[in-house]
């Protein structure tokens, strides 16, 4: 009974709380069919070199093909899979498509030189991450793991590094992910001592609104970058003048919509055969 007028109560007072709460449920369910029914997919996303902007890598991105809602984005279903602890088992399912399409590609004679995929803390943290990346086998292409702003230093224990220093022993790149947003601190670049930092796209938006088109925030994460001998990636390059800035400023590595959306793998195949054509033309 007390429950029940709980229950109106929310109904009376917050339609807004009780649309949400459904659409949660929603999304939840839909998803638990989605990965039993092999609707997750992958897209990828070009990185190119910053001075010869020559194809480095690709990004491999979740994708979920509703037949009902048709493509859903990650940041519409990302927190829901983390809530249910399903996170983990995604980011364990692209690793394994993006190795797959890695293959394809090169069976093909079509070389991607890298791939990299995001990876939880959650997805860190499992016992038998080795396992399943032992399962590979044999790496068409270096790997890298960008790690999400989720990584809070307060978060990072013992375990964790031991995992990293593992991980980098097989080769595995370490990547910190949308740095400068979020609670990626410099306590955090110090303790894991990344390969990489992905500068995050609202500080590449911000600098290209100002007039000399970088702001010396990123100009001194660069220089943090470049003293401790990290690479460094400009994610969000939307235009020419932004990849003429990041590039001066020392980002070795450029990702956006100036070079690519992210694609499906048979457009990435596309994509990478007819940029080939255009730089030995
Ligand atoms: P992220 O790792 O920072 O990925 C880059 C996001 O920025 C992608 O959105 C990409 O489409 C978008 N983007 C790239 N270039 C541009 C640009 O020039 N302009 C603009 N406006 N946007 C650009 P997407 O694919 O929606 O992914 C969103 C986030 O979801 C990712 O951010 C990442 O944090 C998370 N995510 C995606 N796939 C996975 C996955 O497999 N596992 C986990 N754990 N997280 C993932
Ligand atoms: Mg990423
Ligand atoms: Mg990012
Ligand atoms: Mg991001």
């Amino acid at each position: 009974e007390a429950k029940n007028a709980g229950r109106d109560r929310i109904i009376a007072f917050s339609p807004e709380l009780r649309r949400r709460v459904e659409h949660t449920k929603r999304i939840a369910d839909k998803l638990v069919h989605a990965l039993r029914e092999d609707r997750i997919s992958v897209h990828f996303q070009p990185q190119v070199d910053a001075c010869t902007q020559r194809l480095i890598g690709a990004e491999a991105l979740v994708r979920w093909h509703d037949p009902e809602e048709g493509l859903i984005a990650p940041d519409q279903f990302l927190p829901i899979a983390r809530e249910m602890g399903l996170l983990a088992r995604i980011d364990g399912i692209v690793l394994r498509k993006a190795v797959e399409t890695v293959r394809m590609l090169a069976a093909r004679g079509i070389a991607l030189p890298r791939i990299s995929v995001n990876v939880d803390v959650q997805r860190l943290m499992q016992p038998d991450l080795f396992e399943d990346l032992a399962a590979l086998g044999p790496l068409p292409c270096p790997l890298a793991f960008e790690l999400l702003e989720t990584l809070d230093f307060d978060e990072i224990t013992e375990a964790m590094l031991d995992v990293l220093a593992r991980l980098r022993a097989r080769g595995v790149a370490i990547e910190i992910d949308d740095f400068g947003r979020g609670r990626t601190s410099l306590a955090t670049v110090q303790l894991i001592r990344p390969d990489r930092l992905k500068i995050d796209r609202s500080l590449t938006a911000h600098s290209a609104r100002l007039p000399g088109g970088v702001d010396p925030v990123v100009e001194a994460i660069c220089n943090i970058g470049r003293a401790l001998d990290i690479g460094l990636t400009a994610e969000g390059i939307e235009n020419a003048d932004q990849a003429v800035a990041f590039s001066s400023i020392g980002c070795d590595c450029l990702q956006g919509y100036h070079f690519a959306r992210p694609m499906a793998a048979e457009d990435l195949a596309s994509w990478i055969g007819a940029r080939a054509e255009r730089m030995t033309a």
